[in-house]
């Protein structure tokens, strides 16, 4: 970065950050308002919040949710309309998850948010690093037995607090992902439930949002850094696993020379989704064993349980 650029906006301070995509040079503060604005612009254009909705927010100890939590404290803070919880989920990974669950709760108390911590060995009577060692087979990767378990542990979650949103700090990237994901292993459904806005789901009618979602890591990555929000250090022992990382370095080579092209590619799946969204009735059906909401007679969380039990 040539610290001698003045920032595009302002035209008056350095910039700090070069938005490829744009052309535009950024100067901290204009880099910081143009990350809060974007969400803010979001949240509205999917109508994520209305007045007097409790926000519970997923915070794992990483970059994209801590960095949400600050963001949403301050768009929320201002306007004193509605309330904010954090709530973070213990996996049960020896060695990775103490160090997030001691970030979590210094920078919950540093913005004065109640932090709620869910296990899945609470939940469920296993934690992850017990159900690696009952897989049947590696078949069965880490992140999909952990994304399920993740996914159903923070709706309990978010009941349990009394909320009736749950934000994630997904990002741009991360729906780029999920969506080669949904389309190497043919579950088309998935994809309309991607689209960003929320579906009421369940008797409480809770919401599922993801503010960042128009917005890239790296950009997210340097506004946790501008702002001093700490950095989980330990990688998770299981994540080489995933596909996702494979997906995640191909659109990265691919935006290195041609600048957008995330951008356009999130677009078209944004178009894509609205269209599956409107055709699918999945989530009508519920699951014989535990009642939750599922595309299946039996819901992905027992399916697992019961393999992993040998039941
Ligand atoms: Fe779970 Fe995979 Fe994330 Fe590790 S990398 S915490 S196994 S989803
Ligand atoms: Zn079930």
């Amino acid at each position: 970065m040539q610290q001698h650029i003045l920032c595009s906006k302002c035209q008056n301070k350095h910039s700090v950050y070069f938005r490829q995509y744009s052309g535009e040079y950024l100067c901290r503060s204009c880099f910081i308002f143009s990350i809060e604005e974007k969400t803010c612009r979001t949240i509205s254009k999917f109508s994520m919040v209305n007045y007097g909705d409790k926000i519970a927010v997923g915070v794992s100890g990483g970059k994209d949710s801590l960095s949400l939590l600050l963001v949403l404290k301050h768009l929320f803070e201002r306007k004193k309309t509605n309330d904010i919880i954090a709530i973070t989920i213990d996996e049960g990974i020896a060695g990775y998850r103490d160090e997030s669950l001691k970030i979590v709760k210094e920078f919950c108390s540093r913005l004065n948010i109640k932090n709620e911590i869910f296990s899945y060995k609470e939940l469920f009577g296993m934690d992850m690093d017990e159900s690696m060692s009952m897989r049947p087979s590696e078949k069965m990767t880490s992140c999909s037995i952990c994304g399920t378990f993740r996914r159903r542990a923070i709706d309990i979650a978010t009941d349990y607090v009394g909320a009736n949103v749950i934000a994630t700090g997904h990002n741009l990237d991360d729906q780029l992902q999920s969506f080669m994901i949904n389309v190497i292993s043919g579950d088309i459904n998935r994809i309309g439930w991607t689209y960003p806005e929320p579906i009421y789901y369940g008797t409480k009618k809770i919401k599922k949002i993801k503010p960042f979602i128009e917005i890239y890591e790296r950009e997210i990555v340097f506004y946790a850094l501008q702002q001093n929000i700490p950095f989980q250090s330990e990688q998770c022992p299981y994540q080489n696993e995933s596909i996702r990382s494979e997906i995640r370095e191909f659109f990265n080579s691919l935006e290195e020379n041609r600048s957008g092209v995330k951008y356009n590619t999130y677009n078209s799946i944004l178009k894509i989704s609205k269209i599956l969204k409107n055709m699918d009735n999945s989530l009508k059906n519920k699951c014989n064993i535990c009642g939750h909401e599922s595309t299946r007679p039996i819901c992905s969380v027992c399916n697992n349980l019961k393999i992993l039990k040998n039941d």
